[in-house]
Order: structure tokens, then sequence, then C-alpha cells
């Protein structure tokens, strides 16, 4: 993406044409990360997986990293169960060793019967045997736990591009730490964006390179393909309208985390799917927006297109709009964001126009949704408002997902801690996140609850 952010010719990464592409997947057990690795496996000869991470699902992420050969590998944290903790540690072990050897672990796409009987399968005795020969050889000195890990995976030598499909502000460090190592960041982390935008931007236009995963950026991202950027007159984000499109305030009073959970035409994560029936998710894409393709407020709409058919518009200053269409398959966004500036083909149906019944559009309700507005102003406002409104909005979901708060909770909580926040300048990822520390401290008081209890809930404690 160029400086201006539409894209010439003349500045397109991936200058170099060099096959297969490195990937590093960070949150590989979740649903961008998942359908990322299938891209990866329907083209071998393009892209290699050469390392992962999870938050806990280890066995999962064991399971993807035999498949795949992956010898670099990192969790969140230590394993609390024991079970957990051995098979990731006899997974290490066997990478370490055939790193050692410098040969690579099979590659077992074709045959996944191929892969060796997993940790788990074994007896208590063989695995304790395991452990303790492997011990004294543990030379390698990549920390395969914790923030550390992660930083270490985004940045380690073997990687071209990093995928980061980490989930809410966590994942702001990891974006800096690609960019500033010169990768290509496929961002579906949005949260990074919307939090330290500003700090992100400057090192996409140096260092690295940001090229967006979210379906309706990779949208506008390919409208934008061979377009000047001041012939832009505005971006348009379209929303599907959540699950409780239509309703009203009283009616969303006593929504459930379950209902909140069924969106109607995205399969995706937990704190995503909740953000999308606030349309907070739209919020945070349009932070998002403003930073990816350097566009002021006033000139990106949101428009509820509830098929979404539509993944997003640009509309120029000729008056022609360019839409993107396609497949509601995040395995489209996630592959091109892969294979950019080419295009490979793709297991997905193609849209049959003729069986469409209808295209709507619809302005989005933000009385009965007011957390879009309230992500306008943070935006508007900069600095260090998107931060702490998002980190408001991550404390609420989480408790709403954990029942310790009602839906409705959610919008009055963000707009509670963003009230009195006063004006700073994005100056450092520490300083942010010292700032998203404190308004997850304020949001905690105004739910009433423990900020122990918050970490908890999102699985760091
Ligand atoms: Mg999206």
């Amino acid at each position: 993406m160029s400086k201006t952010g539409a894209v010439d010719e003349q500045e397109i990464p991936f200058t170099s044409t060099k096959m297969p592409r490195r990937v590093v997947v960070l949150g590989s057990t979740g649903s961008i990360g998942t359908q990322t690795l299938d891209v990866i496996e329907q083209h071998p000869r393009e892209l290699r997986c050469v390392g992962l991470s999870a938050n806990t699902h280890v066995s999962a992420l064991i399971e993807q990293a035999k498949r795949h050969g992956v010898q670099r590998v990192a969790l969140a944290s230590v394993p609390k169960n024991s079970v957990d903790n051995d098979a990731f540690e006899h997974y290490l072990c066997t990478a370490q060793t055939s790193l050692r050897s410098g040969k690579t672990l099979q590659y077992s796409h074709d045959n996944a019967s191929d892969v060796p009987p997993s940790a788990l399968e074994r007896t208590n005795h063989e695995r304790t045997n395991e452990l303790s020969s492997c011990a004294y050889e543990n030379t390698d000195d990549m920390p395969h736990y914790g923030m550390e890990a992660l930083l270490a995976l985004a940045t380690c030598p073997e990687a071209d591009i990093v995928v980061n499909a980490l989930v809410g502000a966590v994942g702001l460090r990891v974006s800096e730490a690609a960019l500033q190592a010169g990768k290509t960041l496929a961002l579906a982390n949005k949260e990074s964006l919307v939090v330290g935008g500003d700090i992100l931007m400057r090192l996409a236009h140096t260092t690295g390179t940001l090229l967006p995963i979210d379906s309706e950026h990779g949208a506008i991202f390919q409208c934008l393909v061979g377009e000047q950027h001041a012939e832009v007159a505005r971006l348009w984000l379209t929303a599907s309208g959540g699950p409780f499109l239509g309703k009203t305030l009283d009616q969303l009073r006593n929504i459930t985390p379950a209902q909140a959970l069924a969106h109607p035409t995205w399969h995706m994560g937990a704190k995503i799917s909740i953000d999308s029936s606030t349309l907070m998710n739209k919020g945070l894409e349009v932070i998002e927006a403003h930073h990816l393709f350097n566009m002021p407020y006033d000139r990106i709409s949101v428009v509820v297109q509830p098929q979404s058919l539509i993944h997003s518009m640009v509309e120029f200053v000729d008056g022609s709009v360019k839409a993107h269409m396609g497949t509601t398959d995040m395995r489209i966004p996630i592959q091109y964001a892969l294979s950019y500036p080419q295009r490979w083909s793709a297991p997905v149906a193609p849209l049959d126009f003729t069986t469409l019944s209808q295209l709507t559009f619809k302005a989005p309700d933000t009385t009965t949704f007011p957390l879009l507005k309230l992500a306008y102003q943070a935006g508007k406002q900069g600095g260090v408002h998107p931060c702490v409104m998002n980190a408001a909005n991550e404390v609420a979901v989480y408790a709403f997902l954990n029942g310790a708060c009602a839906y409705t909770d959610i919008a009055r909580c963000v707009e509670t801690v963003l009230e009195h926040q006063i004006h700073y300048e994005q100056e450092s990822i520490q300083q942010l996140e010292a700032i998203d520390t404190e308004a997850r401290y304020r949001a905690c008081s105004v739910l009433g609850i423990a900020f122990e209890q918050h970490q908890h809930m999102r699985g760091l404690a």
C-alpha cells in the first residue's frame, strides 16, 4: 500500500517473486487462524507455514504443527493442565531435535495419518522418559510461552509474512514488532490499528508492509488497486447489521450471549461476534479504515447491507463507485493478503447472480446501537481515545460473555469510560499499554467487577 492509501504499481510490495512465501500464523487455532492454514494447504507451492501460536488450544496447535511440519510454536501462557503441558513440551523436544539435525519435520498435508502418535496417546511412563531424555538437549533459546514468544515468532528470520489473528489489544506489540522487523503484516487483529494506528502506520510506511485481512478493508484495498488517492471521494464500509438488526433498545436488554453469538452471515470468534452484534465491530473498522487508507472520518460512511454480498465500496470524485462482491468466505480476503499482488485460485463457490434475489441497503441505527457513533467520536478525537474505547469494550464484552453484565451495559461502559478521558497523542506502545490498563480498571469499576476477574475472563490469568 502506498503512503497515500491507494495503490500505485511502483509501490507494490513483494517485488521479490520468491516462493514459497513463508508464513507465521499467530492465533492459529481461532477462526481466522484455521482458515489461514486452509489457504496455506491449498497452495503448497506458493505458501509454507513456518510458525504457529495459540492461546489455550494446545492439542489443536500441536495437530496443526504436525500437519504443516512447523518447528516454531508458541503458547500465550504455560498450560495449567499437565496433559497439555507434557504434550507441548514433547512437541518442542521433537521440533528442536529436528532443528538441530537440520532436518525439517515431515510435511504431511497429503496423508495426515503419517503423523507420529501424539504425546496424548502415549503412556505417562513413556512421556516422562522422553521428556527427561530431551531436557538436557534443550539448546533452542527461543522462548515458547507468553508475549516474548509471540514477539520472537513475529520477528523470526524464517518468516516473510506474519498473520496477526490475535484477539484484542494484546496484538498491538506483535504488529509493531513484525513491521519493525521488515515483515509483511497480514492484519486480522483490527484492535492493533484502532489502538496504535498512528504508530503502526508510520512503521508501515517505513520498515514493513501492512495488508488488511478484514473483509471490508480487503475489499476497499482491492477497489483501490490502480487508483489515485486524490481521486477517492469516500469509503463505504458495509455492515450486515448483525443478528439484532431492526430491534429496539428495549428488546436488547435481555439478550443472552448465545443470541448475540449467532451471526447471520459470517461465522467468527466470540469477541468479534459480540462486537458485530453491537456495531462496535463496524466502529473499530471505521478507525481501521481511517488509518489504513489515510482517509478523514467525514469521508468514511457505513451502510447496512444485510446480505453481506458487497464487502465494501469506494466512491470516486467522478461519481463512479467500485464495489467488491463475493462469497462470504473469509478465506478469500485471507488469501488475497497472502497472494498480493497476484490472484490465485480458491476452492470457494463463486456467487451465482441469477440466484440472488435481493440486494438491500439501509442507514445504521446508531440510537439503538450507540457504539458505532461512539467509535466515530473517539476516532475523531484521536490520540489515546480509541485505545481507551477499545479497552473498555473488551472488558465489557468479556464480562457479558461470562454473564457478569447485561448486553446494554457494553455501550454504557464504553461511554462512561470515554467521558472523562483526557487527550494525549500516541507516543509509544508502552504509553498505550499503560493507558489501556488504566482504562480497563475504570471499565471494571463501572461494571462492578474486579480487574483480576477480567484478566481471568480474557484467559490471561
Ligand atoms: Mg470485518
